[in-house]
């Protein structure tokens, strides 16, 4: 079990349902705003790699078709057959008895102004129904019994029906016009490695895990936050390494993950309903006592990314880098590889007052725990790289040589500006 560490400078105590559906729809217009566009329809049947590329066979209407490229992502979740064609094993458990109804659909009956729980007694577990915002819908969980015969089998509407009047016998209420319906087999699991090769993983294709907490698709998004800038810097001439530093700081994570769900999941399904339901108001509210769901706590501290110089600033090197007060627009002639932004307390001189960002409530030095000087390298995803007492460009220098394989001229340009003006 753990304890769930307070986020420093998150503004999000509480959790909001969405569904899933938004959120594709949501990173679908970010890639169409880069120009990309999801192909959908096309399945990968088998893949090849050699030293120089990956080759993976997509068959589109029945025709196959091989697409080359230089790294190959399986995003193609629990079933994944990019993992199976690379050979990476995924290991863990499935838990025969443990089977949940699962469902997105119209409920009439009910105020949608409030999440709905039920304990329903030894046996029946805790059923629940929170609406959805936006879509009018409503999300149904219910456990089903280990020997009812439905096994994985399509369920409808009726079963829905069926099981809420056996076990909560509210009258008045109606179910109907279904988003998806299915009945959900929890399996435990995860890969040993991320990477074969060319060949990389990423979300439930590296691990499954019990739902309680919703913490699966959020870990997916992570894995592929982490790698996308590593992955664009190996394809921008960085040193291939980099790569292997994805499954360095994700697979523990993974590891946490599903420790913390299956505890939770464990718990959530005994039959203590005033301490289940008790503790699912707690998560909703943001006080989970295994974990922290929104995963901003999520450290990399320990990789070899992460480097502090000293001790001499509160935040570690591989801590994510929490929002502090809303930064203004940076001048046109500071953009390139590297941003540097001097925070300054409010009523110090500043002889370039146009890059200078003022902490006007002092929020973002608390943040990071600085009293004085202090240097914060800030990686593309939001986690701090490197840590120091005061401006070094040598090692800023150093780290981003090591990691980007490049000397970082365009950084050596920002860092002199701003060492004038320090
Ligand atoms: C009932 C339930 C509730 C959940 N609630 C939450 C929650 O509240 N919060 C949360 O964060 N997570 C939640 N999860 C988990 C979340 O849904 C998954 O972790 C997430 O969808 C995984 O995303 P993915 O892209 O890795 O895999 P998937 O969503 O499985 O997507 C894989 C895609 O790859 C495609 N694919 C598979 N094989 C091939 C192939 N050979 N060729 C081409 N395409 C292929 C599939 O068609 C699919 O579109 C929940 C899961 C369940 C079952």
């Amino acid at each position: 079990m753990y304890d769930a560490p307070p986020v420093p400078g998150v503004p999000y105590p509480g959790s909001l349902m969405v569904g899933q559906q938004f959120t594709e729809a949501t990173l679908r217009e970010k890639l169409a705003s880069f120009g990309t566009r999801v192909e959908l329809g096309g399945e990968l049947v088998e893949l090849a790699q050699d030293r120089d590329q990956v080759t993976a066979s997509v068959r589109f209407d029945g025709q196959h078709q091989d697409v080359r490229a230089r790294y190959l992502i399986g995003c193609d979740g629990g079933g994944s057959t990019v993992r199976k064609q690379v050979g990476i094993d995924f290991l863990g458990e499935t838990w025969e008895q443990q089977r949940m109804l699962f469902g997105n659909l119209r409920v009439d009956g009910l105020d949608a102004s409030v999440a709905h729980m039920w304990a329903t007694g030894p046996g029946g577990g805790m059923l629940t129904l929170a609406p959805m915002p936006r879509s009018g819908t409503w999300f149904f969980t219910a456990p089903l019994p280990p020997d009812d015969g439905q096994g994985t089998s399509p369920v409808s509407v009726e079963t829905f029906a069926d099981i809420f009047s056996q076990r909560v016998g509210m009258s008045g209420v109606r179910f109907h016009d279904a988003v998806y319906l299915s009945v959900y087999q929890v399996n435990i699991r995860m890969v040993d490695r991320y990477r074969d090769g060319r060949v990389l993983l990423a979300g439930d294709a590296a691990h499954v895990h019990t739902p309680a907490g919703g913490q699966g698709m959020n870990t997916g998004v992570q894995d592929a936050y982490n790698l996308g800038w590593k992955l664009a810097h190996v394809l921008r001439g960085a040193p291939e390494p980099l790569l292997d530093t994805y499954e360095e700081e994700r697979l523990p994570i993974a590891e946490h993950v599903l420790a913390s769900t299956t505890a939770r999941g464990r718990f959530w399904s005994s039959d203590d309903s005033a301490r289940v339901s008790e503790r699912i108001v707690g998560a909703f509210q943001g006080r989970d006592p295994f974990s922290d769901v929104s995963q901003l706590s999520i450290t990399y501290r320990g990789s070899s990314l992460a480097r502090d110089l000293d001790e001499a600033i509160g935040i570690r090197a591989g801590d994510r880098a929490p929002d502090a007060q809303p930064a203004p627009q940076v001048s046109e002639g500071r953009r390139g590889d590297v941003h540097t932004h001097r925070i300054l307390p409010p009523g110090l001189p500043c002889s370039d007052s146009e890059s200078a960002l003022i902490d006007s409530a002092g929020e973002a030095h608390d943040l990071y725990g600085v009293d004085g000087d202090g240097l914060v390298l800030i990686r593309p995803d939001g986690y701090v790289a490197l840590t120091g007492g005061s401006w070094d460009d040598q090692s800023v220098a150093d780290y981003l040589e090591r990691v980007t394989g490049d000397r970082a001229h365009r950084f050596e340009r920002v860092a002199a500006a701003a060492r004038s003006a320090w």
